[in-house]
Order: C-alpha cells, then structure tokens, then sequence
C-alpha cells in the first residue's frame, strides 16, 4: 500500500488523511523532518501560504521538502499548497518551494466570492463526470511552461495542472466524497514509484 504524507502544519490535513484511505493508500500526518522518510507521496494541503511558509520555516522544513521532491518523491498543492509548489507568484520576489514551472496569482477570484462549488471537466480525471470543484479564497494559475499539462479550467483560468510527478490545484479536492483527483495522484506516486526502481536496478 502506498504511504502518502500530508503536511500537517495547517489546514484541512484530516480531511485529506480521509481521502487518501478513501483512495486505498495509506494517509500520514507530516511535521518533522523524520516523518519525511518512506513517503511515496506528499500533500502540501489549503490554508495560508504566508502562514505555511512561516510554519516551514520555524519547523525547518522547507528545504528537507524540497530536496525529497527533488529526488523523486512526488507532491501534490491544494489551492495554497499549490502557491507553495509555483516557481513565480504574482506581487512577490521568491516563491516558496518553487517546485513547478507555473505563475500563480493568489485570492485570484474576487473578494465577493470568498467560496463556490463549480462542475470541472478534468482531463484524465472520469470521462464525462465533471468534479464538483471547492475554491476558498482561491488563486490561479497564470501560466504554465512548456513542460507543464493542463489539466483543467474555469472560465479561462487554469485551475489544476500537472509537470510530471508535481501535481497543482487551485480548488480544494478533499471537501467532497469524489476521490478522483487523490486517486489521480496516487496512480502519479504509483508509477513514479515503479519507474524510480526500475531506473535503481
Ligand atoms: N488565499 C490563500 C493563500 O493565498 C489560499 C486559500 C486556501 O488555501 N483556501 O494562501
């Protein structure tokens, strides 16, 4: 069974746990460096990237996370997990991580409109299904590299994007009982798994 990490610093981390055991893997809470080790997966979950990123500091995190990634440990940011994992953040000079090849623009949908539930088409993701999509005080992406794929949209802005084994969203997947979108990660620590030991042989 696949063991997935959530970082557990703030936010919603047992709803992910939850929707992680839902998928058929096994769910940790992530908080030290330790908890780092035999992970074939992390969640970087929702809540306030300023925050988080004054968490991973003080808890010393940051560049234990980013190393991991790095190597090949896939990593998955929900809405500010995903302003963790952007290379460029609109308004600032350094991301956090840094991890993905996109721009991202936080509370990007208006301060009116704090939360809403919208249908997505997601590519990859159920043919026909759409996702019920949860956005809190949500950003968006911008723009993406060339080695970046969309995988969804709303309206014209990109809200869920994949670079290989680093998978971005703008939404909040684990607010609702569709799993897709978890399961669609672990197939991504699954097979990036299976090609890291193949490549180790
Ligand atoms: N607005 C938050 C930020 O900029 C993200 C909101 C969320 O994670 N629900 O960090």
């Amino acid at each position: 069974m696949k063991r997935i990490g959530v970082l557990a610093l703030q936010g919603a981390v047992r709803e992910h746990i939850l929707a992680i055991e839902a998928s058929g893997a096994e769910g940790v809470p992530v908080k030290t460096v330790a908890e780092l080790e035999g992970l074939d997966g992390l969640v970087l979950p929702g809540g306030e990237s300023t925050t988080m990123r004054r968490l991973l500091d003080s808890y010393e995190l940051l560049e234990p996370i980013r190393k991991k990634a790095l190597d090949g440990l896939p990593v998955f940011g929900t809405c500010a997990g995903l302003i963790l994992l952007a290379g460029t953040i609109v308004g600032y000079e350094e991301p956090h991580l840094g991890l993905m090849d996109i721009t991202v623009e936080r509370n990007s949908f208006g301060r009116q409109v704090d939360s809403f539930e919208v249908p997505l088409a997601i590519e990859g993701v159920g043919v026909g299904v759409d996702f019920p999509a949860v956005f809190i005080r949500a950003p968006h992406i911008v723009s993406v590299g060339p080695d970046v794929e969309v995988l969804a949209t709303h309206g014209d802005r990109i809200v869920l994007a994949r670079q290989g084994r680093f998978l971005g969203c703008s939404f909040h997947p684990e607010l609702t009982d569709d799993h897709r979108v978890m399961q669609y990660f672990i197939d991504i620590c699954v097979h990036s798994k299976e090609s890291s030991e193949v490549g180790s042989v």
